[in-house]
């Protein structure tokens, strides 16, 4: 890129260039076209430094010269009539085309349309993606064209004619070649294209050849140009004998191939020929000038390139702030070559066509042009009205003369649509027919009423051409409505272009409504005129439009100065404001304006919209006001403004008369009369001017201020006369009066004589003396509001004369009207005349039970003040309440209420017609009309394009890619996507942004990095101050002396509609390009928490879960697919950061000082002794470690032998902590960004990916039901728009097995039993059968153990196998949803369908060893279920194995597979407790605990912290038992579920049970269980249960019977489950057997023999249940020997069986080292002996008194726990 540092050296430079353009094709474009007109010897010729001719201009005139054909530029400045021989080739994309006149003008076709409705219909982007696929379609033609040497003359978006002129270098023969060998390329290169949605795009081509006049039209302001010939007509007609991929010559063409040139087919009518290939004869036309290679290359760019709207402009991060400019590489040496194919495009540039150029192209593409925007910024989705012209010449014109015909018509239509935001987009012509298409509200032509005023344009050009004697006939059509507007073609040759439906269908109207102004539906609505001016038409069958609508005829019904006044029957809805401050000044007026001093308001005026309803407001004012004062009214039309004091004249009407209406010597008779006596006849000749009469002018003044003077003073003396009393005087449409009259009118407000009431529009310019007037204290302004959406149904009913309305079309109206009424009633009739509306008679409680909305009485009728108070009363409604909804249920409190108790009020008559059978006539939706074809009106949208399109396009490229964005964004982010980085031209767009308020700072927070959550709710439009409020922004250096907001890091639209309307302007491809960016800078730099050192993600979308680490040593992985979307230099940065982060997590003291309290600070330190003994004491034991236990060597038995009582087996993990984490926000928020913008960018596959994804950090955010609402989109997805994408069954398949598994696994936590189903479903997609009959069950169940045990005795783990990343995701897929369902099964306590799936998803998951997580859980369910099942040996070597695996785990742990870990190590530490190996079991807890807590899950800290504390609590550590419930205390503040807070209640509970000490005080516990251990329901219940009984064994310990009876039914009503129950509820069986037996012993003390029976009958039972859980549940087996020699001991007094059973115990719990057993057992036997004190005996009852309380930590030595003596009956 050259650095345009010098003038003189650019110019240099600039020169240098052109004149080797020169140099190069001088001779070359002579040689094949004629010569220009334009005179070549400029006086700045070759080689003058004193050119001004820019770079920019150059460029500019290159893209000015590729919007018209060569024969324009060839002789830009001829207006004569060219005549010429050519050949010319006509080409129709669409392939089935009529040869109607309008044919080729028409931009789209009916071929076009059926592409339309199957693009539309397939969801591939709609028309939009359809024009881009004939874009590159027709662009490929063009350059074939070019190729050539022919010259496309026009085209459009299917369809196009080309000409090959005969000149001194191309005879006709040659031309005639040149068009078929040209059409044959096409049509063996480009005759069908397949497109992306199985439609096969086709082209017929024709080719005629003759005479040819060519000709411009217009001036010098805007020109076109016309052709007309024989060929023209002839390659119509030969054109509609073609079928689509065929070539059709005409008979003279015929006659220029000698034979044997080409192979012909002659048609049947004898005239037309097929050219079906090359002759033997055919000559090789090949020229010198064509560069085969090139065109070559270009050809297949066009074709599969798209267009791209930031490939064109990237050149924007280049741009330097203007000193550079994106023409500069056009004109670079390289890229000139790019012209060569069009030389005219050279030449252009090089004569300096530029002005010349202009008045061909309209002037929106000119300001883009000029503005130096690349064309593919004008193209997009865009709200326009068309207007089409078609007339038709009289027979009698010649062809020639038709031209000049068509002349005056294309400068008419130009002259009426200029200065009209119209702009004539095109000409044509074709026999006697000429069209002109007119476009209004194009890039700075917007304009709120654009479809107002093109149909009055419309109806000006229809009258001004049909009163040309010329023309015979003339048809105008408007339609209004969405269009693709764009340059399309070729970058050589292009054209600008609108494509839509709308444009179409205004064709067909203009073809089918000869005569008249025709329109549609939406340019009746959107024009805001009223419904009178518009006919509607009957109806037409248009061609490829399905549903037409009503159309109308326009004719504007002329105003006169009478104010119809007619009153309305109906009440005005929604005014009271507007007529109470009219109601209030006027009184005042009324009543002060006789005294001098009082200031008063004596005009109002009354300011709305169009079709505001103001002239209704005005008639409504008049009928209510007070009847004794007179009033004038009149309405004021635009012919009034022009005309002098012509206001004035009309409110002096009745005294003094009007000119026109009455004669001047009448009006001077009246005055004179008025003003007799007064001697003041020589001053009456300054009211001449003012009332159009001639008194004799008797004096001359010096100056104007005397003449004012008097005229005042005489015109005050006749006011006065005349307002003898005082008047109302009411204007409409007071925007047209005139400024004399204003001048006036302030005399006459002065006066206080009158009062002044008028309407004003809200569009219309003021003059500025009205303005200046307006400013007058005297006169009160008050803009009228859209009416209230509460009043829409009572005007919907006044407007149809009916009652009731369904309420779908009271929605609509409330949602599009915008409070209009005026907007109302013209969609009403529509509705009415297009049928979609009809109206019935019905009973009212029918119409009510229906749903019908009616409108309360005061709405419908003009009830007295009183009355509609009654009324309201009636209805119990107090006020007016603006909640429509409340709508319905008051009037079902009125039909239910109405009495007939009113019989003094008229009001009561009318209730009695509203009894329920009563018949009213209410509207219905006619069932296939829809609603939503209405659009609606789109008011902020005009306001926001006029925004959009004042700005410059580096401002519009800027929204543009906000827009797609969202509503906020970060600065980052934005400038990524517009590929931008020239800092300062941003810094300056944004400011102006801020500045215009469309953008507003939203809150970045750059130290925490990204955006505050906390101010993200705060509303953008509470502070309208620009300025930014971002914390830690890092200012460039170019921005400094810029304003902060300018640089600006977190942006935000301050309103959502500017962002909307910016987002519809974007064409789909635009969208999709944008997304595609978003897409990949979400992908790119979304970063880790700062927690986790703000490094990259690891895990990734798109099956990115396989594990390297775990896998495979050798890189076997990067031969194969990457999954990686990030590279493996940031994989590597994350490496380091995580080492960065490991280190700080293990200074414990650095901890201390910056970590919060509730870290895992204080748990180091409670588990500092354990730490030590148990596990390593710095560092993760990985590196120490790894070599001893991944021996590759040794049997799978030895191993477990070796390792199964090593402690050392246990990896920490020490080394990864999320407990600060806040990734998963993060995440949610990146994932569904991301989805919004697969969805926009339309990568459904990538949709997937991402929802999946995304689901999973919605379960980690416990946001189940967001999971779900994501999963059953993107199912739905699935089942429609990527089954066309997907081709392969069995990928479907396996997507949906995926969706299915996340979908059970969300219902699950949901606790919804479904969840089965969505797993089953899921294993059925993923091919599997899971057996649901026992015997299938098993065979496959012992088939898995075998392999099972083959791979854990026989085989060691394979270390590295090389694995299909396919095949590693299939099968952690189906382990995933094998181990969900595992859960379920175990849930339900189904273990034999657990075991299965515990087996299979284990063996799934160590298939290909590739996700640690999905392997660790496939080990944790196995464990697990092995455990309960009691296959210990099993057990142990799984244990085993899971831990090894640990230690080969090498990349980092992520949050997810932490959690794995902690679910594993939890399962092998409840195995450890289940089989009774205490210590083992809490050497495995320890880790759970911290692991749990660095995974952030509190759900598994939960499950380990009552096992932990029990196991202390056997072990007799009094103290750390305490110090683990003070560690609880930090988790029950944590979690918004009880759980903790009652586990921590019960084991507080439990403590004072066991030990007498206390934790938490008995008061404490009991106040909790009282106030709010049972209100809610919680996530384990198990704890509840615990809870409960050790309170009920507590009460009875106490022998508190009575409180104790209140726990009872709770505490005996839990169930134990005869296979598999949880571990806790077995513990509370124990203390509920211990109650009972106590229980039964006061029972038969108390001699209650039924009860202790009963007691009796629950102990056996629990026995039996305990019994048999001690099976797999060793830990139970002491307790329950010494229950056991306690119940024998109570019952049956058996001291023998008790002792031995006691002997029992003890040796079990010195076995399992239960210290706590032991020593109870020890105080039992004592006790039971009577060996013991009586202080001793009771001392536990002692200290359940608050005095005696010991708390937990005064322990000295374990020596001294308090024991509860086990009573025995009285009888013993
Ligand atoms: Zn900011
Ligand atoms: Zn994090």
């Amino acid at each position: 890129m050259m650095e345009p540092t010098d003038e003189n050296k650019v110019d240099d430079v600039v020169w240098q260039m052109t004149s080797d353009i020169i140099k190069e094709d001088d001779s070359e474009w002579k040689k094949r076209r004629a010569v220009p007109l334009v005179d070549l010897k400029d006086s700045n010729g070759p080689g003058s430094k004193t050119s001004y001719f820019t770079m920019y201009d150059e460029g500019h005139t290159r893209i000015l010269a590729s919007l018209v054909p060569d024969e324009i530029i060839y002789n830009i400045g001829d207006y004569s009539k060219r005549d010429f021989d050519g050949c010319l080739l006509f080409g129709d994309v669409s392939g089935k085309v009529e040869a109607t006149s309008a044919n080729f003008l028409l931009p789209s076709l009916p071929g076009f349309t059926d592409l339309c409705e199957k693009y539309n219909k397939s969801g591939k982007g709609g028309p939009s993606r359809l024009t881009q696929v004939l874009n590159n379609y027709i662009g490929a033609m063009v350059q074939e064209i070019l190729s050539h040497g022919g010259d496309v003359l026009k085209f459009s978006g299917d369809a196009f004619i080309a000409l090959w002129k005969v000149t001194d270098q191309l005879s006709m023969r040659d031309a005639v070649h040149e068009a078929i060998d040209c059409s044959l390329v096409i049509q063996k290169t480009y005759g069908t294209y397949q497109t992306d949605v199985d439609v096969v795009v086709r082209v017929k081509l024709a080719v005629a050849s003759g005479h040819l006049v060519f000709s411009l039209v217009g001036n010098e302001e805007s020109s076109h140009y016309l052709m007309t010939g024989d060929p023209i007509y002839a390659i119509k007609a030969a054109e509609h004998k073609a079928s689509a991929g065929e070539i059709v010559i005409t008979a003279r063409v015929s006659r220029h191939i000698s034979a044997n040139e080409y192979l012909i087919n002659v048609l049947p009518d004898g005239l037309h020929a097929k050219v079906l290939g090359v002759g033997p004869n055919w000559r090789n036309m090949q020229r010198q000038y064509e560069d085969k290679e090139y065109s070559q290359g270009q050809l297949g760019k066009d074709l599969d390139g798209q267009t791209s709207l930031l490939s064109d402009t990237s050149i924007i991060s280049n741009m330097d702030d203007g000193t550079g400019g994106p023409m500069e590489d056009e004109i670079s040496p390289i890229t000139t070559d790019q012209y060569a194919l069009r030389p005219a495009v050279n030449l252009a540039a090089r004569l300096r066509l530029k002005e010349e150029l202009r008045r061909f192209i309209i002037a929106p593409v000119v300001r883009g042009i000029d503005a130096s925007e690349p064309l593919e910024y004008l193209t997009e989705i865009r709200q326009v009205a068309i207007l089409f012209v078609n007339c038709k010449v009289s027979a009698l014109v010649g062809p020639m003369e038709g031209i000049d015909v068509a002349d005056n018509v294309y400068v008419t239509v130009c002259n009426a649509v200029k200065d009209r935001y119209g702009c004539v987009n095109k000409i044509s012509n074709f026999d006697k027919d000429l069209m002109l298409l007119i476009i209004f509200g194009l890039r700075g032509f917007k304009h709120e009423l654009e479809s107002q005023i093109a149909l009055k344009c419309a109806t000006e050009c229809f009258e001004k051409i049909k009163s040309l004697k010329e023309i015979d006939e003339v048809a105008a059509a408007v339609t209004s409505g969405r269009c693709y507007c764009g340059a399309f073609g070729h970058t050589l040759r292009r054209e600008y272009t609108v494509i839509g439906l709308v444009v179409n269908k205004a064709a067909r109207l203009m073809v089918a409504y000869p005569n008249k102004v025709t329109c549609d539906r939406e340019t009746f609505l959107y024009s805001k005129l009223e419904a009178r001016n518009f006919i509607l038409q009957e109806y037409k069958p248009l061609k490829g439009i399905v549903q037409p609508g009503p159309i109308y005829e326009f004719k504007e019904v002329e105003r006169t100065h009478d104010l119809g006044f007619s009153i309305s029957p109906f009440p005005l809805l929604g005014r009271e404001q507007e007529l109470n401050l009219y109601n209030t000044l006027l009184k005042r007026a009324c009543t002060l304006s006789q005294q001098e001093n009082k200031k008063i308001c004596n005009m109002l005026i009354v300011r709305g919209d169009f079709r505001q309803g103001k002239t209704r407001l005005l008639e409504e004012i008049l009928y209510s006001s007070d009847p004794q004062i007179p009033i004038h009214t009149f309405t004021l039309t635009a012919a009034d403004r022009e005309v002098s004091f012509r206001t004035v004249q009309l409110m002096f009407l009745q005294f003094i008369g009007v000119p026109g209406k009455t004669s001047r010597s009448s009006r001077e008779r009246k005055i004179k009369v008025r003003l007799q006596n007064r001697d003041i006849d020589d001053d009456l000749f300054v009211l001449n001017k003012v009332y159009d009469v001639r008194f004799p002018v008797t004096k001359k003044f010096d100056t104007e201020e005397q003449k004012l003077e008097l005229l005042y003073k005489m015109f005050t003396i006749l006011s006065k006369v005349c307002f003898s009393m005082f008047w109302i005087v009411a204007i409409d449409d007071a925007d047209y009066i005139d400024d004399e009259s204003w001048m006036l009118l302030q005399v006459l407000l002065d006066l206080k004589l009158i009062f002044v009431l008028a309407t004003m529009g809200t569009q219309r310019e003021l003059t500025t003396y009205a303005l200046q007037v307006l400013k007058n204290e005297k006169i009160k302004i008050i803009e009228m509001k859209p009416i209230d959406k509460w009043f829409h149904v009572g005007l919907v009913c006044q407007m149809l004369g009916i009652e009731g309305v369904p309420p779908e079309l009271e929605k609509t109206v409330q949602i599009r009207s915008n409070g209009n009424p005026g907007w109302i009633e013209s969609f009403l009739v529509t509705l009415m005349q297009s049928g979609g509306l009809t109206v019935r008679e019905i009973k009212r409680i029918h119409a009510y039970n229906i749903g019908v909305v009616m409108p309360p009485l005061y709405m419908l009728m003009r009830l007295s003040k009183e009355e509609t108070e009654l009324w309201m009363d009636i209805m119990e409604e107090c006020t007016y309440s603006k909640k429509d909804e409340e709508a319905s249920k008051r009037w079902k409190i009125f039909v239910d209420s109405c009495r007939e108790s009113y019989p003094d009020l008229t009001v009561a008559k009318t209730f009695q017609q509203l009894k329920k059978d009563s018949m009213i006539m209410v509207c219905f939706l006619n069932a296939e009309f829809k609603l939503e074809d209405v659009v609606p009106e789109q008011h902020m949208d005009v306001v926001i394009l006029q925004t959009f399109d004042s700005l410059t396009s580096y401002e519009q490229l800027l929204l543009k890619c906000s827009a797609v964005l969202g509503d906020v964004f970060p600065r980052d982010m934005l400038l990524y996507i517009m590929s931008s980085t020239a800092t300062r031209l941003t810094a300056l767009a944004v400011k102006k942004l801020f500045e215009i308020q469309v953008l507003s700072c939203a809150r970045g927070n750059f130290l925490e990095g990204g955006l505050n959550f906390k101010d993200r709710l705060v509303d953008p439009n509470d502070d309208l101050t620009v300025k930014c409020d971002c914390i830690g922004l890092i200012i460039e250096d170019s921005c400094i002396d810029l304003p902060k907001y300018a640089s600006c890091g977190y942006l935000r639209f301050r309103s959502s509609e500017f962002r909307e309307t910016t987002y519809n302007l974007l064409t789909d491809n635009q969208k999709r390009e944008f997304h595609g960016k978003a897409i990949r800078y979400l992908e790119k730099e979304t970063r880790r928490c700062r927690a986790c050192g703000s490094g990259y993600f690891s895990r990734y979308m798109g099956g990115g879960r396989l594990d390297d680490g775990l896998r495979n040593k050798q890189k076997s992985s990067t031969s194969g697919r990457k999954y990686s979307i990030i590279s493996q230099e940031s994989m590597d940065t994350h490496t380091d950061k995580s080492s960065i982060l490991g280190q700080f997590s293990f200074s414990t003291t650095a901890k201390k000082d910056t970590m919060p309290k509730n870290s895992m600070a204080l748990r180091e330190t409670v588990l500092s002794g354990h730490r030590s003994s148990s596990t390593e004491s710095g560092g993760d034991n990985f590196s120490v470690s790894a070599g001893t236990f991944l021996f590759p060597s040794g049997l799978g038995l030895t191993t477990i032998n070796k390792l199964k009582d090593n402690y050392n087996l246990t990896r920490t993990f020490s080394t990864f902590d999320y407990s600060l984490c806040t990734c998963p926000l993060i995440l949610s928020t990146m994932y569904s960004q991301l989805i919004e913008h697969c969805k926009g960018a339309g990568l459904v596959e990538k949709i997937m990916d991402a929802t999946i994804e995304y689901s999973y950090v919605c379960m980690e955010n416990k946001n189940a039901p967001q999971a779900i609402k994501v999963l059953d989109e993107a199912l739905e997805l699935l089942e429609g728009p990527m089954k066309d994408q997907i081709e392969l069954e069995w990928m479907v398949s396996l997507k949906r097995g995926k969706l299915f598994t996340l979908l059970g696994r969300a219902r699950m936590y949901l606790k919804d039993d479904e969840a089965y189903n969505f797993f089953m479903d899921a294993l059925r997609h993923y091919g599997i059968h899971f057996p649901t009959s026992n015997i299938g069950r098993s065979l496959l169940k012992n088939r898995f153990k075998l392999n099972q045990t083959m791979r854990l005795y026989l085989f060691p783990p394979v270390f590295s196998k090389s694995i299909d990343e396919d095949l590693a995701e299939y099968c952690n897929n189906v382990s995933e949803c094998l181990y969900l369902l595992c859960k379920f099964f175990s849930s339900k306590g189904r273990w034999d369908e657990a075991e299965l799936a515990a087996i299979w998803s284990l063996s799934k998951a160590v298939e290909t060893e590739s996700d640690f997580e999905v392997i660790c859980l496939g080990y944790a369910s196995m464990i697990f279920i092995a455990a309960v099942t009691v296959q210990h040996n099993l057990c142990v070597a799984l244990e085993v194995f899971a831990l090894r695996t640990c230690h080969r785990k090498k990349t980092i742990v992520e949050s997810e597979e932490l959690k794995a870990v902690a679910i594993l190590y939890n399962n092998i530490a409840t195995a450890r407790f289940l089989r009774a190996e205490l210590d083992k079991a809490m050497q495995m807890s320890y880790p759970v605990w911290r692991i749990a807590n660095a995974a952030r899950s509190p759900e598994i800290l939960l499950g380990a912290f009552p096992f932990l504390a029990y196991g202390t609590l056997l072990r007799k550590q009094i103290v750390e038992y305490g110090n683990i419930l003070t560690e609880m205390l930090y988790l029950v503040d944590q979690d918004v579920d009880n759980s903790e807070k009652i586990w921590y209640h019960a084991l507080c509970l439990m403590l004072h049970l066991e030990t007498g000490f206390i934790v938490e005080s008995v008061e404490k516990c009991n106040q909790f269980i009282q106030t709010e251990g049972f209100e809610k329901t919680v996530r384990d219940p198990t704890g509840k249960t615990r809870l409960i009984v050790c309170k009920w064994l507590w009460e009875i310990r106490n022998e508190n019977w009575e409180a104790a009876t209140m726990w009872q039914e709770s505490a005996w009503d839990f169930n134990i489950v005869d296979k598999g129950e949880d571990m806790s509820n077995l513990i509370s069986g124990l203390y509920l057997l211990e109650g009972l037996i106590i229980y039964m012993v006061n029972k038969m003390d108390m001699k209650n023999l039924k009860a202790s029976n009963r007691a009796d009958a629950l102990i056996t039972s629990l026995f039996h249940k305990l019994d048999a859980a001690s099976n797999y549940c060793a830990l139970l087996k002491p307790r329950m020997w010494h229950l056991r020699a306690y119940y024998v001991m109570a019952k049956h007094n058996d001291y023998k069986t008790a002792f031995k059973h006691l002997k029992k115990a003890q040796k079990v719990a010195e076995k399992q080292h239960n210290d706590l057993e032991i020593e109870w057992i020890d105080h039992s036997e004592l006790a039971w002996n009577n060996k013991i004190t009586t202080d001793v005996l009771y001392s536990w009852q002692e200290h359940c008194e608050e005095e005696n309380y010991i708390q937990f930590n005064e322990l000295d030595s374990i020596e001294n726990l308090v024991l509860y003596s086990l009573p025995l009956p009285i009888y013993i």
